[in-house]
């Protein structure tokens, strides 16, 4: 039996995933254009939280993580509202992950 994770259900799916590293890192444009796919897709808090829980590198919903945390340097681009709501949920889900941890 086949179980369906969120990752099935992810819009990049199939995708070159050369846009959530090399390309966001060097070109705005694609960066922008990324972040508004990660924003659309049904499964981007699911994303983040597993990129932040296992120290990832690259865009997860639309955050350009560093080793799971927030990348200030990447995440330039974006408008200061859009920043601030992103770093607010990064740090929510690291506490989340930290309570997770601290119950297993
Ligand atoms: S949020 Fe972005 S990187 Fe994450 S699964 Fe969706 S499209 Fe892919």
């Amino acid at each position: 039996m086949a179980f369906v994770t969120w990752e099935d259900s992810a819009a990049c799916k199939g995708i070159n995933t050369n846009l959530f590293f090399d390309e966001y890192e060097t070109k705005p444009e694609v960066a922008k254009n990324t972040d508004a796919f990660c924003l659309s897709c049904p499964v981007k808090n699911q994303c983040l939280y597993d990129g932040i829980k296992n120290q990832e590198s690259g865009v997860r919903g639309a955050v350009y993580l560093n080793k799971g945390g927030y990348s200030k340097p990447f995440n330039k681009h974006k408008d200061r509202a859009t920043a601030s709501a992103l770093q607010a949920q990064v740090t929510a889900f690291k506490q989340a992950v930290a309570m997770e941890e601290a119950l297993d």
